[in-house]
């Protein structure tokens, strides 16, 4: 069942470590398939070398397998969580990609200072709160999901303009209308944390993108108006 999106998700998850964006096994891509209300993701602890699109394991939303000899990747729980209350996502990608992990450990949302930013994300990626102990006990990854929804809802964010979490002292989580997708902001979103260190280190004043600046790089490339591109 779903073998276009175990290909799909096999291709997202090797694509990871070609960016550069994950070490041994960490790391996760998931694609859901709304008319079914399944979806599919990486096995648990497999190797990059080996994985092949039949390794791939398919859940429902509550993260119970439906189908697969391996057992889905540890952080199913949060996608489930995602897909569930934003019906809008179509892909996840869980990575600790060496940057955006920099920001997420300093606990800092990640402002926009340049365009590259602008293009993809309408605003500052937001660094979720620490679980607390009461929060792990529960279900430390279901917990995970909800502390990015509220972090999302408290702060007003539109989840596809901003695509992208850092959870404090762990890592990013993003997110976008497919797999393939989630996979581009997630390789954005490391080299905005990259250059943004670089630039606050370099002049600690550096200022933030001005908003007029911001809004026509991202209003270019999306909306309706976006005229980035062909057509
Ligand atoms: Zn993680």
């Amino acid at each position: 069942m779903l073998e276009q999106l175990k290909e799909e998700v096999c291709q997202a998850n090797l694509d990871l470590p070609k960016h550069g964006l994950v070490k041994f096994t960490w790391g996760n891509a998931s694609a859901v398939d709304r008319e079914s209300g399944l979806f599919v993701i990486k096995p648990s602890g497999v190797s990059y070398e080996k994985m092949k699109p039949s390794d791939m394991v398919v859940v429902d939303l509550d993260g119970k397998v439906v189908e697969g000899e391996m057992r889905p990747s540890s952080d199913t729980a949060t996608h489930a969580v995602l897909y569930k209350h934003y019906p809008q996502i179509g892909g996840i990608v869980h990575t600790h990609s060496t940057w955006a992990t920099i920001w997420a450990q300093a606990g800092l949302d990640v402002p926009v200072m340049g365009t590259t930013h602008a293009d993809t994300f309408y605003g500052s990626v937001p660094c979720a709160r620490f679980l607390n102990q009461e929060e792990v006990d529960r279900g430390y990854e279901a917990e995970t999901g909800h502390v990015i929804i509220e972090t999302l809802e408290k702060r007003g964010l539109d989840v596809m303009a901003i695509p992208a979490i850092l959870l404090q002292g762990h890592a990013p989580f993003t997110w976008g209308k497919d797999v393939k997708s989630a996979v581009e902001n997630s390789v954005v979103l490391e080299e905005v944390c990259k250059t943004n260190l670089y630039a606050r280190q370099l002049n600690h004043f550096a200022k933030e993108l001005p908003q007029g600046i911001l809004d026509k790089h991202y209003l270019r490339k999306h909306g309706k108006d976006a005229y980035y591109g062909q057509k």
